[in-house]
């Protein structure tokens, strides 16, 4: 019989997040198939009252906590002593939790700690006649394999976005208090979180188009010259106008540790590829790119694909695109955002 144990930590608002009710969800199903006696709920964080009350009607059995001021900011020490704590009171088989940044952290350390395992990605969680088995995806997305383990604990670390999140009622919850042991003072002191601003949020994941920066951006132009702050205002505004999220080849994102001219905005999240995402999108547009395969590897999941490239030659044109645009990417997407500021004036009168 195995037992259960969730665990979540409420956001700075106190309240719980979609990704948190999304494995709650994929917890209370697997309790149901497992007829798991009971299934626990850990909570960890600054004041944990707000976010069991949000949960009281989803049929948990116990809701620990561990709560106060060392608790609010993520930091291993201290959220490893937490959670170690509900796992001494608990004593859990398998400890689920929804993979948030704070939790990835922490988990596989603990898990090793424990003398238990852990698996991380997890995007599904299921049982039979043999006992649980997770869902993960290998190979950057290429083989889905589906993976038991004998080892207890088993700290499972479910994705995003994988499951819908679960509906309950909320009401008037009973946190038992566990106390962490923490020992002596943490050398580490979060004096604050640094996040960029709203406008520069280009990664949308539920976007239609996806819009793909090369470095051919930073590149001198006929003209003998680079026009980085001019690449930085087309690419932008297109991106705003259009609501496309925004990608980006490896050799872009890398230029800044070489010191050159970069666009502000991107980071390493941007990055599409073999050793960046594989976002999925209905269709997108590739610009001044050249389109190799560890970039276009990346587009696996992208429906419809075009490019707009200099180079005839490039690895789009060998096959790659649906269509491919040999042209100036500076002047397409320049008419580009012409014609969408057009259409929404249009609109707009
Ligand atoms: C192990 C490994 C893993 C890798 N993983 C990734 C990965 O995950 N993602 C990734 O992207 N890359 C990855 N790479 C790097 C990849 O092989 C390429 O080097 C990279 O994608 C090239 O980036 P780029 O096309 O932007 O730049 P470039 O190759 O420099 O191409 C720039 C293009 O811009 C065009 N251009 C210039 N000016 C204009 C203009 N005005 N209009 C239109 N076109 C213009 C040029 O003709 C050229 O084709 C990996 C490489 C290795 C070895």
């Amino acid at each position: 019989m195995e037992t259960i144990l969730f665990l979540a930590h409420p956001e700075g608002d106190g309240r719980l997040a979609r990704a948190t009710l999304e494995a709650l969800a994929a917890t209370k199903a697997l309790s149901e198939s497992l007829n798991a006696s009971e299934w626990s709920v850990g909570l960890v964080g600054e004041n944990v009252q707000e976010a069991a009350n949000s949960i009281a009607g989803c049929g948990t059995g116990r809701v620990i906590g561990v709560s106060g001021g060392e608790f609010a900011q993520s930091r291993y020490a201290s959220d490893a002593a937490a959670v170690q704590a509900i796992v001494a009171e608990v004593k859990p088989t398998l400890i689920l939790a929804p993979s948030t940044s704070r939790w990835s952290r922490v988990m596989p350390g603990l898990a090793h700690r424990l003398g238990g395992t852990c698996d991380t990605h997890v995007a599904g969680i299921s049982s039979d006649a043999n006992g649980p088995s997770v869902c993960r995806w290998y190979y950057r997305q290429r083989i889905q394999a589906r993976v038991r383990r004998k080892q207890r604990p088993w700290f499972i670390l479910l994705d995003p976005g994988c499951q819908p999140a679960i509906e309950c009622a909320a009401g008037q919850a009973k946190v038992v208090p566990v106390s962490a042991n923490l020992q002596g003072p943490s050398r580490t002191e979060v004096r604050g979180v640094q996040t960029p601003a709203a406008t520069a949020q280009t990664i949308r994941p539920d976007a239609k188009l996806l819009f793909v920066t090369g470095a051919g951006w930073t590149k001198k132009q006929a003209d003998g010259q680079t026009h980085v702050p001019e690449a930085e205002r087309i690419i932008l505004e297109f991106v705003n106008r259009s609501h496309a999220s925004l990608g980006s080849s490896k050799s872009l994102v890398d230029l800044s540790g070489e010191g050159q001219a970069v666009l502000s905005f991107l980071s390493h999240l941007n990055q599409v590829g073999q050793t960046g995402s594989t976002p999925r999108h209905p269709k997108g547009l590739a610009t001044c790119c050249h389109g190799e395969e560890p970039h276009t590897v990346g587009w696996r999941f992208i429906g419809e694909r075009r490019a707009i490239s200099l180079d005839p030659n490039c690895g789009w044109a060998r096959g790659k695109a649906d269509v491919v645009y040999v042209a100036d990417a500076f002047a397409v997407m320049r008419r580009v955002n012409e014609l969408l500021a057009e259409a929404e004036s249009r609109e707009a009168s």
